[in-house]
């Protein structure tokens, strides 16, 4: 999405020509459809399997999507077509509704705008029982070494014959280990699904995964360390919270831990300093709990990363 029309065309390109025959793009994603479909000119259809996805509620909407998706991509079919993060109960209960968006998407298989009904999720649990219902013939959720929860889904699909996205393998880009993320992701039958703006990031996951290294007992030390590091209350940076009325950058201020440990301090004051003192003007309203799929008491752990930067400020004065 953050790259120009022709720079993301050309690492489009040159990650088809080495291979990669898998794009996940969706609706919300800006610009991206109609980016990828421009890449894919005059590429033959059938070498490519694309998705996208639509945060549509209703039939209609959904059906609207699937239209203007196909147009932006130029294509007369999308491969993979998502319900994107089914992640609530209440969104569930609305795309099942008469009416709903399932509907929507069903149509679109049944006239051939869709080859396979999926849906994305950040709930393990809600996906799970959504898989079982056999409406769907793929998921997208978000797995890697730190983010363990869909590790039971994989099973599942695998029984039900279905398709699994491997969402956030590198943890929405907080996990810098490439090699580690992908060696984990290997053990699984699953497609990873990398956000990348770089060629040579794609060039080293394909090494990482052609080289078929299993996780080694220095990889399996380094993913303790670092689960240990997280812990329980590790921000996925989903931005599911988001918008918050007092436009707090709630998940950049709940992964300054990492940003300490990783960067030196100089650059991470730089990076998170107004991020801070902006959270410091949070009203507790709570609107962000509601939201977010992983049940973070968002307004504690803000006053908890307040705290902790002003101890490393401290430390550095
Ligand atoms: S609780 Fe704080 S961070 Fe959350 S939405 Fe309200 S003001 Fe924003
Ligand atoms: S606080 Fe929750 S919703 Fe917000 S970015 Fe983090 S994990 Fe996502």
């Amino acid at each position: 999405m953050r790259l120009s029309k022709p720079e993301a065309v050309r690492v489009v390109r040159e990650v088809i020509d080495m291979g990669i025959n898998f794009l996940d793009t969706a609706h919300v994603y800006n610009d991206s459809e109609e980016k990828i479909g421009e890449a894919v000119k005059g590429i033959p259809r059938d070498r490519l399997v694309i998705a996208s996805k639509s945060q549509a509620n209703d039939r209609k909407g959904v059906t609207e999507d699937i239209d203007l998706c196909l147009k932006r991509l130029g294509t007369d079919y999308v491969d993979i077509y998502q319900l994107h993060n089914v992640g609530s109960a209440q969104r569930r209960t609305a795309v099942e509704a008469p009416g709903g968006a399932v509907e929507g998407l069903l149509e679109a298989v049944k006239s051939g705008k869709v080859r396979f009904p999926a849906f994305s999720s950040h709930s393990v649990p809600i996906a799970m029982d959504m898989m079982k219902t056999g409406t769907y013939s793929a998921v997208q959720l978000p797995i890697n070494f730190i983010d363990t929860a869909a590790e039971k889904a994989v099973p599942l699909a695998k029984e039900l014959d279905m398709g699994f996205i491997a969402m956030k393998p590198m943890g929405g880009g907080l996990l810098n280990d490439a090699g580690l993320s992908f060696r984990y992701l290997s053990q699984f039958d699953i497609v990873p699904d990398p956000g990348i703006e770089r060629i040579e990031e794609m060039r080293q996951i394909v090494d990482i995964i052609n080289a078929k290294q299993p996780l080694s007992a220095a990889d399996k030390q380094a993913i303790e360390d670092m689960r240990k590091e997280f812990g329980p209350d590790w921000c996925h940076r989903c931005d599911y919270c988001q918008p918050c009325p007092q436009k707090i950058a709630i998940s950049s201020v709940l992964t300054v831990k990492s940003l300490l440990k990783r960067m030196p301090f100089e650059r991470a004051f730089r990076m998170a300093n107004d991020n801070i003192a902006k959270a410091k003007t949070c009203v507790e309203c709570g609107v962000c709990k509601t939201r977010c799929p992983y049940e973070l008491n968002i307004p504690g752990l803000l006053k908890d990363r307040i705290q902790m930067w002003a101890e490393a400020v401290a430390a550095k004065a």
